[in-house]
């Protein structure tokens, strides 16, 4: 065991604060990081909230990580050390079921291992990359092209798969109307991967305040989601609807705005159920979905994808002790348009 310098969060109510944790030694199979950098993902938030259900506390969360490899275990093939790697939301799964086989690990059907609040094959609680280092198995570690600025990599684990993923799912490209609800986080990545596809890309935000961000990230048009008039100018026009929301919207509103065989797929993960009116569905055959992250290969397909284009999240990188107050900006819709912690602040 080594002990390294994180950040924690001690209960559902209290702020996230500077302590140390325990990283495993490196075993044949693992790789060591250490990292640069871990975005802050609404997710963690939700998590650490305990909105989502019970958390083992004190918990260190992050599943954005970006990093260099500083050692491997004696059976590993496929990084080496310096090499620039990612980690994401998975740091294992069972690998026999059949989803596994498909290589949709983010699917495992007796529960992946998730980069924190997880129980790991050893039994303790896995940490998150709000930290200077992290143990990995080596086939859920990514390789992070150098075209992607260092700092910009991390949210590609979590909010750039997590968008290509339902992107890439339902074929998003040319001829194809993609809508995309909420332009924080994931929101901006959909627009940008959409638009990289070539699919005709809508942005539908709150109001129009951050328009020319989305037109230059890529989308046609953008509508204020707080004005009526969107909902009916709009009805019955996208094939694909992206719900980044994390909170619930109006779905019958939303589900009216598909045209013949469009789908409504939600990656946003607000606590409350979504209420979904059947009569919304039988309107131009529409289905309603939900996507999770996406499988270690779709990642890695993702990373040379966004490398190969000229994609990288936009980040407002901060310090260790700012944490808190970019949690409170990300619950305000304030964010532009993901922040990632400077691991250096923790060393
Ligand atoms: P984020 O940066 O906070 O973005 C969410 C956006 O939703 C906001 O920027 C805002 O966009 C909009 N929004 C927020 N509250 C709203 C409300 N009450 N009504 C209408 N719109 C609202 O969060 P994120 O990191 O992108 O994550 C978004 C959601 O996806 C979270 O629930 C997260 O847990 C979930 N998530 C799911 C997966 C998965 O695998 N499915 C993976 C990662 C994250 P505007 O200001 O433009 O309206
Ligand atoms: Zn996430
Ligand atoms: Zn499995």
């Amino acid at each position: 065991m080594s002990t390294v310098n994180a950040i924690a969060a001690p209960s559902a109510t209290e702020p996230l604060v500077r302590t140390t944790i325990e990283r495993r030694e490196v075993g044949p199979r693992d790789v060591r990081i250490e990292i640069s950098y871990a975005g802050i993902c609404h997710s963690d938030i939700h998590t650490v909230r305990g909105e989502w259900g019970r958390v083992p506390y004190p918990l260190t969360v992050g599943h954005e990580i970006v990093g260099h490899v500083t050692a491997v275990g004696a059976e590993v093939t496929r990084h080496t050390i310096g090499d620039r790697v990612g980690v994401g939301c998975l740091v294992n799964s069972c690998r026999e079921c059949e989803n596994c086989r498909l290589g949709q690990e983010q699917y495992c059907l007796t529960g992946n291992t998730q980069t924190y609040g997880a129980v790991d094959r050893d039994g303790t609680i896995t940490q998150g990359g709000y930290s200077t280092h992290v143990v990995v198995d080596e086939d859920f570690v990514l390789r992070v092209p150098t075209a992607i600025p260092h700092e910009a990599a991390a949210p590609l684990l979590c909010a750039g798969v997590t968008t290509y993923s339902p992107l890439a799912h339902w074929n998003a490209g040319p001829g194809t109307k993609v809508a995309v609800v909420g332009l924080g986080g994931l929101g901006h990545m959909a627009v940008k991967i959409a638009a990289a596809m070539g699919a005709e890309v809508t942005v539908l935000s709150q109001t129009l305040g951050k328009k020319d961000d989305g037109l230059r990230f890529g989308a046609g048009s953008y509508y204020a989601t707080s004005d009526p008039a969107t909902f009916e100018v709009l009805s019955n026009t996208f094939d694909l609807i992206v719900n980044t929301v994390s909170a619930p919207i109006d779905m019958s509103a939303y589900l009216g705005l598909l045209r013949l065989d469009g789908t409504l797929v939600s990656v946003g993960a607000p606590p409350e159920p979504l209420a979904v009116p059947v009569f919304a569905l039988f309107g131009n055959r529409r289905s309603f979905a939900g996507s999770s992250i996406g499988g270690i290969e779709e990642t890695q397909r993702m990373l040379d994808f966004c490398a190969e284009r000229g994609i990288a999240p936009e980040v407002e990188v901060i310090g260790a002790d700012a944490v808190n107050d970019a949690y409170e900006r990300v619950l305000a819709s304030d964010v532009r348009y993901r922040f990632v912690i400077d691991i250096d602040s923790l060393r």
